[in-house]
């Protein structure tokens, strides 16, 4: 069986990578595909073919893609660009016949809100009209938003947020990867999961990062143009401000929220809780 992994020198592609060899997949059956050539290089240090390939690149997709089994598509990161290099994935997943193509997408793709759902909406809409087998994995955000933010927290004693009092199922990205694994592996995953851990409002956030510190952090609730404000002064290019204000709307809707049970069942435990990420993080 050949598994090819795309954006596997991301973040979560190589949790991915260590989550497939953990789960007793060969090296020599795992392809890895990235830009990144040093992050390739290590990804071929633990024995997986790797492949440098853009999903501009609809020709060396074709060849990256070519006797693959089962292709797992981690979606892009140029938020704006990926329509265009989206399709030229799944084109190639059609023309190399593949068994399934599993595609990392956003909770509730087919209704959210969210801007950020626009790309993962219409992802998931070519891969329905190219007929392949698929499964889509829908994941919620990456507690990791929230840990690598613990120094500002710590710093300022706040979180800052427009969610109201909205909840994110968020989870780690080695728990996603671990379930992308899983439903990578399984002889028929359902055609949707619905991806996240335990919820939390960002109070509940607040309260916990204070609880891991040591110290009082509060929750301040902001309307979404001052919250981009807020994160343009600290630093963040004004359109990444906006979509982050934007996902805060989205999750006062409940649109980052799902119950915890898909992500469990591919992992068959519960994933990592909010306050044991913190701890790891600190
Ligand atoms: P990273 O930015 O760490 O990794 C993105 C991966 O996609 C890299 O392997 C990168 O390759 C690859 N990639 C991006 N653009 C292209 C391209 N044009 N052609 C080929 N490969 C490309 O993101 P994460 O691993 O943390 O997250 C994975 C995806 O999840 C993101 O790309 C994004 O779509 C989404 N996301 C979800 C979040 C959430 O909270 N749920 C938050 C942030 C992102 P290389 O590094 O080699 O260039």
């Amino acid at each position: 069986m050949s598994l090819v992994v795309t954006g596997a020198t991301g973040h979560l592609g190589r949790h991915v990578i260590a989550a497939l060899l953990d789960q007793g997949v060969p090296a020599d059956q795992v392809v890895a595909l990235g830009r990144d050539e040093e992050r390739l290089a290590g990804l071929a240090a633990l024995g997986v073919t790797t492949r440098q390939v853009d999903y501009a690149d609809a020709e060396g997709l074709a060849a990256a893609f070519a006797g693959a089994d089962r292709v797992l598509f981690i979606s892009g990161s140029e938020v704006g660009q990926r329509l265009p290099q989206h399709q030229n994935v799944v084109d190639a997943a059609r023309s190399a016949g593949v068994g399934l193509l599993a595609y990392t997408s956003i909770p509730h793709a087919d209704t959210s809100g969210l801007a950020l759902a626009v790309e993962h909406r219409a992802t998931e809409e070519a891969i329905l009209a190219s007929g392949l087998p698929h499964t889509f994995l829908r994941n919620s955000w990456y507690l990791e938003n929230y840990t690598d933010q613990l120094p500002t927290y710590a710093e300022h004693g706040t979180v800052l947020g427009a969610a109201r009092d909205g909840r994110v199922s968020a989870a780690t990205r080695a728990d996603f990867a671990v379930a992308a694994a899983a439903a990578l592996l399984l002889e028929q995953p359902k055609a949707v999961y619905e991806l996240g851990g335990a919820g939390f409002s960002l109070e509940e956030l607040a309260t916990t990062v204070g609880e891991v510190l040591g110290k009082e952090v509060t929750y301040t609730d902001l309307p979404a143009d001052e919250l981009t404000a807020a994160l343009v002064g600290a630093g963040l290019p004004e359109p990444f401000a906006a979509t982050l204000a934007d996902a805060d709307l989205g999750l006062a809707r409940g649109e980052l929220y799902v119950e915890p049970t898909d992500l469990e069942e591919l992992l068959g435990r519960p994933a990592t809780s909010l306050e044991d990420a913190l701890r790891a993080a600190l």
